[in-house]
């Protein structure tokens, strides 16, 4: 089978791998570019192939970086299936009507042209068959099995073979083991290539307790000052991992009593989705299911789903904590909270995702001292502050650990899915360490199996 790389090659987004055997032709992901704003202008670059020409489609998982061009394949033609886990595709549907919103209010506020309409998300999401993990989907010549990747609800890694041919596995995101509520990662099974991520590929993330105390200080130092934290966060996963371990701090009573506000439709519907579907949780969860406890509610909590709701925020008495996305700070209603309060010296802006390259988020995670937001230059007297181990991402042990203890080495592995360090630096840590053939591909590069 022959892998070409047309997304996340030397980059964190744009996920999109092309897969060819002798008789069909298959993506793997097919996820939107994203920079300052929701969408970057390669988005609109002509795709490679032809839409019409894909059997199938298999979405690792539902962030945008993975699922955000499926509806663009549609408007071009494409009218295969696309195969996703039954989580994946309900948090799928959420991740793209909710990019629609913000690519709407983007073009309707800086007439920034829209990748496409309503009508082909909706007939995307027609196109959506669900797989459970482990069950073989056969295209063609194709076998293709999903593995639990444990990154977020739903994930999937995908194992693809060939009759008569090669064998690859497509790693989409892995998880960090110290998650709560998912299942570790799955296994890899013997393959010849892999692709795996790097977004962590040269970073180490620090321990739980160290997240916990760091999130529990920063807490506590609001509450002090009677000034507001700010939390911007990915809706799906990153959210309900910080709900979780804030149902911990509050009901055991380890934080004071603090107003903490959800600010995000899409994170308060993806809490929906997950109540769902308790077969997907690991062992911690169930027995916290089972003594009666919602873990993503506690005293003090207040879910603002409406616009009128969210604004009922500004006038509500400080201390408060914010939890708002986009996790990036390229889009959604965490903006309108910087406006307000990142000029405030009480205020702390706690990052704890990775930010890509060219965002808002970057920016203020390497403490520029003053920022364009929604149009308006403001000053950071904020305290930013950073936690590297609320990532939904393994980091560099454990996707060394990962390929390591493979039912059997690849030959070959691509890091892709990082930036140019991260990437390479992964690759050269795999050539080191396990003696195998790494490197990061370019965008457009293809290769044999
Ligand atoms: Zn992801």
């Amino acid at each position: 089978m022959k892998i070409t790389f047309l997304g996340s090659a030397r980059e964190v987004t744009g996920s999109c791998y092309l897969v060819e055997s002798k008789q069909a032709k298959i993506l793997v992901d097919c996820g939107m570019f994203q920079g300052s704003h929701l969408t970057s202008s390669k988005n609109f670059e002509d795709l490679r192939f032809q839409p019409a020409d894909i059997d199938a489609v298999f979405l690792t998982h539902a962030h945008l970086d993975h699922s955000g061009r499926i509806p663009l394949l549609v408007k071009h033609g494409f009218r295969g299936q696309v195969y996703a886990t039954p989580p994946t595709t309900k948090l799928a549907s959420l991740v793209l009507e909710d990019a629609f919103k913000i690519m709407r209010e983007d073009f309707e506020r800086e007439a920034r042209p829209m990748l496409y309409g309503e009508a082909d998300i909706e007939s995307a999401l027609k196109l959506f068959r669900g797989v459970d993990y482990s069950r073989d989907v056969t295209i063609k010549d194709l076998t293709i099995r999903p593995r639990d990747a444990g990154h977020i609800f739903g994930s999937a890694f995908y194992e693809i073979r060939e009759q008569n041919g090669g064998s690859a596995a497509f790693s989409g995101d892995l998880g960090n083991p110290n998650s709560y509520i998912l299942k570790p990662t799955a296994q890899l099974g013997a393959v010849d290539a892999l692709i795996i991520e790097s977004t962590y590929g040269n970073r180490i993330h620090e321990d739980e307790k160290t997240r916990e105390s760091k999130l529990k200080l920063a807490i506590e130092r609001v509450i002090k000052k009677k000034g507001v934290l700010l939390i911007p966060a990915f809706a799906i996963e990153r959210t309900q991992q910080l709900l979780y371990e804030l149902n911990h701090l509050v009901e055991n009573r380890l934080v004071p009593p603090v107003d903490i506000y959800l600010d995000s439709p899409l994170a308060i519907k993806a809490t929906k989705v997950m109540r769902e579907y308790p077969q997907y949780y690991d062992a911690d969860a169930l027995k916290l299911v089972s003594m009666g406890d919602d873990m993503f509610d506690f005293p003090g909590l207040k879910q603002t789903l409406t616009k009128d709701e969210s604004k009922t925020i500004n006038e509500a008495p400080r201390p408060k904590v914010i939890i708002a996305g986009a996790g990036m700070m390229n889009g959604g209603r965490i903006l309108h909270h910087l406006v307000r309060y990142l000029g405030d010296p009480s205020t702390t802006l706690l990052i704890i995702g990775y930010q890509a390259e060219g965002t808002l988020g970057r920016q203020l995670y390497n403490r520029q001292p003053s920022v364009m937001v929604l149009q308006e230059r403001i000053t950071v007297k904020a305290t930013v502050e950073g936690i590297g181990a609320y990532s939904a991402h393994a980091d560099q042990n454990k996707l060394l650990d990962w390929i390591s203890s493979a039912a059997s080495l690849p030959k070959r592995v691509f890091c892709t899915h990082g930036d140019e360090g991260a990437a390479v630096a992964l690759a050269t840590r795999i050539k080191q360490d396990l003696s195998i053939n790494a490197d990061a591909p370019h965008f457009g590069e293809s290769f044999e199996v």
